[in-house]
């Protein structure tokens, strides 16, 4: 398997600076973070196959280096129950996203595992002129655009800063289980902004991550959607 090391390697070496949702996925894999299956799909036909093999039901995406904001571009659709709109949704994802970025170079999409819903999270990595890489946690979805719920640490973490770092935002509640919702496992969480921190820290050529969302359960957490920025 590619470590991250060779995963960043691969990518200087073709002059890019943003890593693919399937590079970062499988970045955040070496890191021992949880992400959901994902297969490389190049036609139609090989999409249906891969969600018979990966089973329904699923989640397609574009998957192109010029394209980033996928569902802005309609690149998502997720629910997929059966072959019949896996192909639909190929050709609905290809068609919106040759319409939205007719320069695109567009390899296919993925194929992947739909989680199960959980509450939705997000940790972020930006590096500050003044104070170097800095992690951010939050709510995600909706929350962090409309709330701007978020807490912010400096890098390195250790577990206390991680734990405050989820207990500062404002709807910390929902995460202790809301309405007669599981609590959902804040270890988890803690262990995801840990291996971050300990990743950039160690790795400066990194110069953005976006884990967004991460799935949140009351046992573990997913990352349903990475990106990680190279430094230029
Ligand atoms: P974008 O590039 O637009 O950020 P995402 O990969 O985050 O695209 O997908 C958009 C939304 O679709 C996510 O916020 C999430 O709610 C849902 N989603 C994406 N992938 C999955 C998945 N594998 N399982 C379940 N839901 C998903
Ligand atoms: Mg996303």
């Amino acid at each position: 398997m590619a470590t991250p090391n060779d995963i960043i390697q691969k990518a200087q070496g073709e002059g890019r600076t943003v890593l693919t949702e399937t590079e970062s996925k499988q970045l955040l894999k070496g890191l021992g973070i949880p992400t959901t299956e994902m297969r490389l799909a190049a036609t139609e036909a090989e999409a249906v196959a891969t969600a018979a093999e990966i089973g329904y039901p699923c989640v397609l995406k574009v998957s192109s280096h010029d394209i980033t904001h996928k569902s802005d571009a309609g690149g998502v659709k997720v629910g997929l129950k059966d072959a019949a709109e896996v192909a639909a949704a190929y050709q609905a994802i290809m068609a919106s996203c040759r319409a939205a970025y007719p320069q695109a170079v567009i390899d296919g999409v993925t194929v992947q595992d739909m989680a199960k819903p959980g509450v939705e999270v997000i940790v972020g990595m930006a590096t500050d002129p003044q104070f170097g890489p800095v992690l951010m946690f939050g709510l995600g979805g909706v929350w962090v655009e409309l709330l701007k719920d978020v807490s912010f640490k400096l890098v390195p973490l250790n577990r206390a800063d991680a734990k405050a770092a989820i207990g500062d935002i404002r709807a910390a509640r929902l995460l202790e289980g809301f309405r007669g919702s599981d609590p959902v496992d804040k270890g988890a969480l803690e262990d995801i902004l840990l291996r971050v921190s300990d990743f950039v820290a160690a790795t400066p050529a990194v110069a953005e991550m976006d884990l967004n969302p991460i799935f949140a359960y009351s046992d573990g957490a997913v990352a349903v959607d990475a990106r990680v920025i190279l430094g230029a």
